[in-house]
C-alpha cells in the first residue's frame, strides 16, 4: 500500500497522494476509474441512513460528490498543505459557493481593486445586492485592508498575483491581522500554483485555484477547488450542494490526470516566464515588463518572501507611440503577429497564450476604471506555456519587428 511518508517532494506527491487506505479505490488500477452515475444504491437501511447523513459521502447522489472526484480532492488538499478540499463545476463555481457560504446580509467583507472578472462581478452586485457590503482596496497597500476593517467585517479576498499586472498582497501581514480579529482570510491562488505559493503557509484561511488552469494545464477541462480546514470546506460544500456547483466525474478524472505532471510543468513555465520576462526588458519596443521574479518589479522582496518562483504569467506595456490609441493598437497588432502563442484567454496550458487586456475588458470596463486597475491600453498578457523558450522568443521577436517598422515610419 501506499505510503505518504516516502513522498519527500511534490512530484512524487501528484503521481501517488490520491491513494489513501481508507478511500477504498482499486489501488491495483493505474489510472482512476471514472463513476458516471447520478445515483449509488444502499444494500441495506442502515447503510442509506450512513450515506444520506454523512457529509460529503461520495457514494450517495452525484451532486454531493463522487469517488473520483474525493480521489482528487485529497491530493489537492496535501498540495496546499490543508485537511480538505472541495472540487467545483468552475472556479467561479468554487468562488461562489465559498463567498455565499462566509458571509450573510449585514457582513463586510475586504477585498482589493483589482479581481479575475468573475470575482469582481460577485463583489462588486450580487454580494451587495443581497446586502453583504464590500469595501475594495488597492492590494499592494497592506495598511488600506486594516483601515477598511470595520466590527462587521468576517471575511478578507486576496488574490496575488493580480490579473494583469501581477500586483502582490502580503499574505503573511494580512492573515496575522485577520486571525487576531477573528477575520477568515481566502486568497485565490490561482496564478501562483501550490508549486510556487501556498498561503496556508502564512496563515491563509482557505486557497482557491481555477483549476481550468495550470491544475488541469492541458486547456481541456473546466473546474475550481477551494482548501482548507475540514470544517469550513465542508460549510462551503453545503453551500455548494444548494448552488449545484458540483465538479462532473470526467472532469475530476481529467483533472487528476492533469495533475500528475504538476510540478514538472510548473517549473518549466517558470523558466519560460522569466527567460521572455528578461528578454522583453531589453526590447526597445518594450515600455515595461511585469514579472515578480525580475529585480525591476517594485515589490521584489515580498515576491522572495511569499513565492518559490515567479510563476508562468508576465505582462508587457508596449511602447507604440505617446497617445494611448497608438498604445491600443501596437498592442493588437503584436498579438496579431504572434505565430507560435495562440491569441486566447486562459494561462497555465501546455501552449503559451497571449490577450490584450484593453481589448478584452473593453466592453466590461470604464477607461477610468482600467486605469484604476493599473491596465495600460497597451498591455499584453503573456501565459508561459511549455515550448521551447528559444523559440516563442524567436516568435516575439519577429512579431516586435513588425511593430518597430510602423513606428520608423511617417506619420
Ligand atoms: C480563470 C480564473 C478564475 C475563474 O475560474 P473558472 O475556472 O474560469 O471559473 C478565477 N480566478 C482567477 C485568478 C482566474 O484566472
Amino acid at each position: 500500500m501506499h505510503n505518504d511518508d516516502f513522498l519527500t517532494d511534490l512530484q512524487s506527491l501528484v503521481i501517488h497522494g490520491d491513494l489513501d487506505a481508507e478511500n477504498g479505490a482499486d489501488d491495483t488500477a493505474l489510472a482512476p476509474a471514472i463513476y458516471p452515475a447520478s445515483t449509488y444504491a444502499a444494500r441495506n437501511s442502515a447503510e442509506f441512513a450512513a450515506m444520506a447523513n454523512q457529509p460529503r459521502h461520495p457514494r450517495y447522489y452525484a451532486r454531493y460528490g463522487n469517488p473520483t472526484q474525493e480521489r482528487c480532492e485529497r491530493l489537492l488538499a496535501k498540495l496546499e498543505g490543508v485537511e480538505a478540499a472541495l472540487l467545483c463545476s468552475s472556479g467561479m463555481g468554487a468562488m461562489s459557493a465559498s463567498l455565499l457560504a462566509l458571509a450573510r446580509a449585514g457582513d463586510h467583507i475586504v477585498a482589493q481593486t483589482s479581481h479575475y472578472m468573475g470575482t469582481a462581478k460577485l463583489l462588486t452586485d450580487l454580494l451587495p445586492g443581497l446586502g453583504v457590503e464590500v469595501t475594495q482596496v488597492d492590494q499592494r497597500d497592506t495598511a488600506a485592508f486594516f483601515a477598511a476593517t470595520r466590527k462587521n467585517t468576517r471575511l478578507i479576498v486576496v488574490e496575488t498575483p493580480s490579473n494583469p499586472t501581477l500586483a502582490l498582497t502580503d499574505l503573511a501581514a494580512i492573515a496575522e491581522f485577520a486571525r487576531s480579529r477573528g477575520i477568515v482570510t481566502l486568497a485565490d491562488n490561482t496564478f501562483a500554483s501550490p508549486i510556487n505559493q501556498r498561503p496556508r503557509d502564512f496563515g491563509i484561511d482557505l486557497a482557491l485555484h481555477s483549476a481550468t488552469k495550470y491544475l488541469g494545464g492541458h486547456s481541456d477541462l473546466i473546474a475550481g477547488v477551494v482548501c482548507g480546514d475540514a470544517e469550513r470546506v465542508e460549510k462551503i460544500w453545503e453551500c455548494a450542494i444548494a448552488l449545484g456547483t458540483n465538479v462532473s466525474p470526467f472532469n475530476a478524472f481529467l483533472l487528476l490526470r492533469g495533475l500528475r505532471t504538476l510540478p514538472m510543468r510548473v517549473a518549466r513555465q517558470n523558466e519560460n516566464a522569466l527567460t521572455l520576462a528578461r528578454f522583453l526588458e531589453t526590447q526597445p519596443a518594450i515600455a515595461r515588463v511585469h514579472y515578480p521574479e525580475l529585480a525591476s518589479h517594485p515589490q521584489r522582496a515580498l515576491a522572495k518572501r511569499q513565492m518559490r518562483h515567479g510563476g508562468g504569467v508576465l505582462s508587457i506595456e508596449l511602447k507604440g507611440g505617446d497617445g494611448d490609441e497608438q498604445g491600443f493598437h501596437a498592442a493588437q497588432k503584436f498579438v496579431a503577429a504572434l505565430k507560435l502563442a495562440r491569441h486566447a484567454v486562459s494561462l497555465g496550458g501546455v501552449e503559451t497564450l497571449v490577450v490584450h487586456a484593453a481589448s478584452m475588458w473593453e466592453a466590461s470596463l470604464t477607461p477610468e476604471q482600467m486605469r484604476r486597475a493599473g491596465i495600460a491600453p497597451s498591455l499584453v498578457r503573456i501565459a508561459a506555456g511549455l515550448e521551447n523558450a528559444a523559440d516563442l522568443q524567436a516568435d516575439i521577436t519577429q512579431a516586435l519587428s513588425g511593430i518597430e517598422d510602423r513606428q520608423g515610419s511617417p506619420e
